[in-house]
């Protein structure tokens, strides 16, 4: 069969970090391979994003006070403004286009569609105070709609030993002056400024020498707050081996170096080996949680924690996506090598589970394009339906806003943040995004 000469029709679901470099990578790839495979070496790519806005978790996700992780956006911005790519954003999967329609019109179909749904914390269900992690991370980062969790207490605890469960530990502690330059909106800025929280326990199942903390959190929570590890753990910390990775060991001599921290207002309590084991609530309404530690051989000791917030940070999951198979242990879409079934492949949180910083996405996204240009390079193209992506969405009713409209919505988010001396202020409202995006 002829391997064709037409370029490649490629749609990616999911304009995040593994979207964005799936893109620019299988372009790169193409132009270097295409030859040696015997394949045409252009390909038109369409981005399809569910959120009025790209770039995932990175606009949605990283802390605001992260402003160096941040800018990853900017090289987001760069690879997305190649012509070869088209972005339509407000276009969601298995709401406003289904496999078959994808298959029909394209050669090779991408999920990074992420894991960006909140693990569920059975304990925590429908009770007022608790929610999850990416609800507390949406709120801060101006996910449209979501409003503040309950900051009308002055404990709150967090439920999990990773990145996560510091991020929203350390943005609940921090003094809000430094978060006012930060890309933060002012409404919600002053919701944390109002906010009563004074003192954060840390739950963290496993034990200190297991947990995943990096030693760059656990410096930016004690530069905010006095890290105090309780006397159980330290004990703990003194019983068990240290820690052989040579990153975990930084972060657990960070750790034993804690609790000597400078005075502060603010408190932040680190109980290792210990869990939520239940929830006082008595009118749906969080009042307080018993903890338990686990000390090994039997040992257990429980305690009572007041607290108006709890805030489960316990993992991701990514959504089960229609016509997909999906990997119910792992939370994932199955795959090998990023290959799901004819024609359709994945890649990002969505493929290997909430694992991994922005970096890894890379990697991750070169593993899947090199899965495809081994397909392609197979069994070359076969037919596909040619009316523009415009057209198809307009005769479906689908409202999109494109790649111009995204780049609008920057300048007017950085103007926003000119008077105050800011990189930007983000716009909170879908209605306002859509607006300036020029939704059509
Ligand atoms: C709270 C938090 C903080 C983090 N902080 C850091 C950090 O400081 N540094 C770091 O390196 N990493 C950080 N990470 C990890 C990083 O965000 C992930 O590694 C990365 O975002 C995963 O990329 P992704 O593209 O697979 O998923 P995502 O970023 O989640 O992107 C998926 C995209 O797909 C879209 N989508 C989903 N379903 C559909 C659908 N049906 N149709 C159309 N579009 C859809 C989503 O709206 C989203 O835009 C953090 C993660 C979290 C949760």
């Amino acid at each position: 069969m002829a391997k064709g000469g037409r370029p490649w029709k490629v749609a990616v679901i999911g304009a995040g970090p593994a979207g964005i470099y799936a893109s620019d990578i299988l372009l790169k790839q193409l132009a270097q391979k295409a030859e040696e495979l015997g394949i045409s070496k252009e390909a038109e790519i369409d981005v399809f994003e569910k959120n009025p806005a790209p770039y995932g978790l990175v606009r949605y996700g990283v802390a605001p006070d992260h402003p160096a992780i941040k800018l990853i956006s900017r090289a987001l911005d760069k690879a997305l403004s190649s012509e070869k790519i088209s972005l339509f954003c407000n276009v969601c999967y298995g709401r406003d286009l289904s496999l078959t329609d994808l298959l029909r019109r394209y050669d090779a179909v991408i999920f990074a569609t992420g894991a960006g749904r909140d693990k569920k914390w059975e304990l925590g269900q429908g009770i007022e105070g608790v929610c999850g992690a990416g609800r507390v991370a949406g709120w801060y980062n101006a996910f449209p709609g979501i409003c503040a969790p309950s900051l009308a207490t002055p404990t709150a605890a967090v439920v999990g030993g990773g990145n996560t469960a510091l991020d929203v530990a350390r943005v609940l502690l921090q003094d809000p002056y430094p978060l006012s330059s930060t890309d933060m909106p002012q409404e919600i800025w002053r919701e944390l400024a109002a906010s009563s929280v004074k003192e954060v326990h840390i739950f963290v199942r496993r034990g200190p020498a297991f947990h995943k903390f990096s030693v760059q959190q656990i410096r930016q929570l004690k530069s905010c707050s006095r890290l105090i590890v309780d006397e159980f753990s330290r004990r703990l910390m003194g019983a068990e081996a240290a820690p052989s990775s040579p990153a975990v060991l930084a972060a657990w001599r960070e750790l034993q170096e804690a609790s000597n921290a400078a005075p502060s207002p603010k408190k932040c309590y680190l109980h290792f080996a210990s869990s939520v084991s239940s929830l006082f609530a008595p009118n749906g309404r969080l009042e307080g949680l018993w903890a338990q530690r686990n000390g090994g051989s039997g040992t257990e000791e429980k305690f009572f924690l007041e607290t108006g917030l709890c805030v489960s940070a316990i993992g991701w999951e990514a959504e089960r996506l229609p016509g997909l198979p999906f990997d119910s242990d792992r939370g994932i879409v199955s795959n090998q090598k990023g290959r799901v079934s004819e024609k359709a492949y994945v890649t990002g949180w969505a493929k290997r589970g909430c694992e991994g910083l922005i970096g890894s996405t890379k990697s991750d996204a070169a593993e899947t394009v090199e899965s495809i240009l081994a397909d392609w390079g197979q069994k070359g193209q076969g037919e596909v339906d040619s009316t523009s992506t415009e057209e198809f969405l307009q005769s479906r009713k689908i409202r999109f806003s494109k790649k111009a409209g995204w780049f609008a919505l920057e300048n007017y988010e950085s103007s926003l943040g000119r008077p105050d001396g800011k990189a930007r202020v983000k716009v909170k409202s879908a209605f306002e995004m859509n607006r300036v995006s020029g939704l059509e």
